[in-house]
């Protein structure tokens, strides 16, 4: 039809018939603003709790009806607002918060941009009732889908209450595509969340269905957290702080052991506000490597106070995508800050959060490497899990040490024992011993291996159960990661290259990831019709095992989701520790027993397997004494 809009001109170009652009009616404007803005309940539930943050409440109440479709209401004891901006704040662009376009910079509200009450507005039936402490009155505006009904005098007390009335009344197809009660609300709760943990000074109710779901009293963040979360959390929590230049970063990790398999406790703030910022999340999770598994989430409420005019926070409506200036830095500095924390942690591990106001952390030398802690035990890992009654409660914590080196220091006297050589095999041929064996030395600890699986041996403070596998995987593991890194671990070159053959497929596979095969220490070249020959093999590896070893490699590439493209040498090497590993069943002879645990504690991450399993846990003789001995 836009033909006859126009009608030919004289030039024979086309005019229009008459203007076509115009101005959009105002309460057009605000639904497409809203459309940006609230997309659903819980974005409303959002703005309303920021605008009574930012009017200065200590006292915020929110109460949801159908998980918001059909009532939000907000109550604050803030600052309220004047008879004329009860009606103006309902105007787009109409915010008291900015002033000037240079006001912009130094933004330290959640709010600025003066939409969310028109757009809300323009999409809801909205009563607003609001009083200022220097006013006898109150005043109650109410506004349908923008327009304008009335504005009364009400008494009522001081603050603000702005209630929302049938969200999306007036767009259906909105209306239509909102979720399950369930999923709303829990949209709705995260929002919640979101604000609570920026704000554990300011009191908080939740109350759905006329039904007081949670009741937030001031308190520090801990507590906060506690209090959101559960009480268990007491005991998983890591504090982090730093202060820079840069950056002042503060808040709580999750202790590596209670690392989730969902994203779900991951929290950035940004000058008080929740963001989402997916490099800065890398710089978290690079913290946690090897710690947890690898399919597994740590938990973090991390606040970065920065200086506002390094942030740009208005590139998305709903401001939770930020850009930071210096990013860079403030991933090295984020980094470092977590891995020192959770080496603090291991150090300490009964530190009592409680006593985190008066404890003064020291920041880290300039250029000084942060040590990767290495304990981290699955508390799903119970060794009596079989057995119902009586639930054994064993302490997990990582032993106190040095960073990575605390079963090294509790292995000490294993430790002594001097390595002595080992007799290079360069054909590959004789029998290997499974665990390359040391000179051995006079016994100073003796091991125990129980069910032909378990090794068993006592250390300073308790008892260490290891797992005689996933041991023997770590240490391969860092062995195959480390080739050609000392003349000891070397690729061995084999005297007469050996022909391996594959499938079609397989063939192409094998040459896909010959680059990374290298890498790890497997030679490998080409040798007519789906045929190679392999030249070296990592140490540690015997020519028997090369064809079995390419199988399994193979067979793995199919498993692994996205094959061996990402962290493709990780995943080669730990499918090769698993498959050369000593399987349960084996049985160890004392001086192997003890060559494995003495590797083990020299490796990097000593009680994690390669894929984050635990290697061993520990026994201590206080767990023991609380268990024999009765206390007074
Ligand atoms: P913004 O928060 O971006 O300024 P809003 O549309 O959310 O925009 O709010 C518009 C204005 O209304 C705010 O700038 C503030 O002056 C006022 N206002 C909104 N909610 C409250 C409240 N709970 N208490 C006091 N003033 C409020
Ligand atoms: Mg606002």
């Amino acid at each position: 039809m836009r033909a006859a809009l126009f009608i030919s001109g004289k030039s024979g170009t086309f005019v229009p018939m008459e203007d076509i652009i115009r101005l959009l009616p105002e309460s057009v404007a605000n639904q497409i603003a809203a459309g940006e803005v609230v997309q659903r309940p819980a974005s409303a539930v959002k703005e309303l709790l920021e605008n009574s943050i930012d009017a200065g409440s200590t006292e915020i109440t929110l109460i949801v009806k159908d998980a918001g479709k059909t009532q939000i209401q907000v109550v604050d004891n803030g600052c309220g607002m004047s008879e004329r901006d009860a009606r103006m704040c309902f105007e787009r662009h109409a915010t008291s918060k900015i002033k000037t376009a240079n006001d912009l910079l130094a933004v330290r509200t959640l709010g600025f941009r003066g939409e969310a009450l028109a757009s809300i507005a323009s999409i809801a039936q909205v009563e607003l009732k609001s009083k200022r402490t220097e006013e006898e009155n109150g005043t109650l505006v109410k506004v349908n889908g923008s327009e304008f009904i009335s504005q009364a005098p009400v008494s009522c007390k001081d603050g603000t209450s702005v209630t929302v009335k049938n969200l999306f009344y007036n767009v259906p197809a909105r209306r239509n595509f909102l979720k399950s009660n369930t999923l709303e609300l829990k949209y709705i709760m995260e929002e919640f969340n979101r604000v609570v943990l920026v704000h554990p000074d300011i009191t908080f109710r939740l109350y759905n269905q006329e039904k007081l779901l949670l009741q937030l009293s001031p308190s520090n963040l801990k507590q906060r957290l506690v209090a959101l979360l559960g009480n268990s959390y007491n005991q998983r929590l890591i504090p982090v702080s730093q202060e820079t230049q840069l950056v002042n970063l503060s808040g709580y990790i999750g202790k590596p052991e209670f690392a989730k398999k969902t994203r779900g406790e991951q929290y950035f703030f940004a000058n008080g506000r929740f963001i989402k910022n997916p490099y800065l999340n890398h710089a978290v999770e690079n913290a946690y490597h090897e710690l947890i598994p690898t399919d597994a989430f740590p938990t973090y409420f991390i606040h970065l106070e920065v200086d506002p005019q390094t942030i740009d926070v208005n590139i998305h409506p709903t401001k939770t995508e930020i850009n930071f200036q210096d990013a860079r830095s403030i991933y090295a500095i984020l980094n470092s800050a977590i891995k020192q924390s959770i080496g603090r942690y291991n150090l300490t591990p009964s530190l009592d959060f409680e006593t985190e106001k008066s404890m003064d952390l020291p920041p880290i030398p300039e250029g000084h490497p942060v040590q990767q802690p290495a304990i981290r035990i699955n508390p799903e890992y119970n060794p009596f899990e079989k057995q119902t009654k009586p639930q054994l409660e064993i302490n997990y914590r990582a032993p106190a040490g040095e960073g990575g080196n605390q079963w090294k220091r509790l292995f000490d006297p294993i430790k002594e024992i001097h390595p002595g050589h080992r007799q290079p095999t360069e054909s590959g041929e004789e029998p290997q011993p499974v665990i390359p064996l040391e000179k051995p030395v006079e016994e100073v600890n003796s091991v125990l291996q129980i069910d032909h699986q378990y090794l068993v041996t006592t250390i300073p403070n308790g008892i260490v159960i290891i797992d005689q596998q996933s041991a023997h995987e770590r240490i391969l593991y860092e062995l195959f990661l480390r080739q050609g890194d000392s003349p000891s671990s070397a690729p061995q070159r084999l005297l007469l290259p050996q022909t391996i053959q594959v499938t079609p497929d397989d063939a192409e596979v094998v040459r896909d990831i010959s680059g990374l095969l290298e890498k790890l220490g497997f030679e490998i070249s080409e040798f007519g019709k789906n045929t190679f020959l392999v030249h070296t093999v990592p140490s540690g590896v015997a020519q028997s095992e090369i064809q079995s070893l390419i199988e399994a490699v193979l067979e793995s590439s199919k498993t692994e989701t996205e094959g061996f493209s990402q962290k493709g040498e990780q995943k080669l090497a730990r499918t090769m520790a698993r498959k050369l590993s000593i399987k349960p069943g084996r049985s160890l002879s004392q001086q192997e027993a003890m060559s494995l645990i003495r590797q083990l504690v020299n490796s990097s991450a000593p009680d994690l397997s390669p894929e984050g399993k635990p290697t061993m846990f520990l026994l201590s003789f206080e767990d023991l004494d609380k268990k024999f001995k009765h206390t007074t």
